[in-house]
């Protein structure tokens, strides 16, 4: 069975929470997940649950602001995972800001969408989404904000957004 792309992007609430879902959904398939997170300490909620699954999920943050050489190990990691087709579901949650963050480049990201093996669904969440990885991207969600309670004053809440 061939595994495809997603890219969960836009301005709009879901997209973590998307990748998230879909990982307990993997798992509940009997499938190994990968998920790497890009560009922040991942204190949040999700990796407490995450960590429940034993082996069964593996959670990776990459590209805490550091020397590029760190940056460039994190990739090759990536790309092994990928390309072992170990894990058929690969999460690359925030990855669309990778370049923004110079973390890795756009360029970087297609070379990690072309390393996966056949067998393995990959998804890319963030904002800004850049026009390359979309047209390389099978399936494309955009969340778009009809309302949002930040504009309210509401920042990230544990359990609800991290
Ligand atoms: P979730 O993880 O809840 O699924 P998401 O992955 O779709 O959300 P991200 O783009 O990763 O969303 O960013 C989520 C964070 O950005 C939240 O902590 C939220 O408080 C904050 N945020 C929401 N709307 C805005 C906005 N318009 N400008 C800046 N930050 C925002
Ligand atoms: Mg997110």
């Amino acid at each position: 069975m061939p595994g495809y792309v997603h890219v969960y992007t836009g301005n709009g609430k879901g997209k973590t929470t998307a990748a998230l879902g879909l990982a307990l959904r993997a798992a509940g398939a009997g499938w190994r997940v990968f998920i790497a997170q890009f560009g922040k300490g991942m204190t949040s909620s999700e990796l407490e649950s995450l960590q429940r699954f034993g082996d069964t999920i593996t959670v990776r943050q990459f590209g805490a602001p550091g020397p590029v050489t760190e940056a460039r190990g994190d990739l090759s990691e990536c790309i092994e995972v990928l390309a072992s087709g170990d894990y058929p579901l690969v999460v690359l949650d925030e990855a669309t800001l990778a370049p923004m963050l110079e973390i890795f480049s756009v360029d970087d990201l297609l070379t990690l969408i072309d390393a996966r093996a056949e067998n393995v669904e990959l998804v890319i969440t963030g904002r800004y989404a850049h026009r390359r990885i979309i047209d390389r991207a099978d399936l494309v969600t955009e969340m778009r904000e009809v309302k949002h309670y930040y504009h309210q004053g509401v920042l990230a809440r544990a359990g609800i957004e991290r």
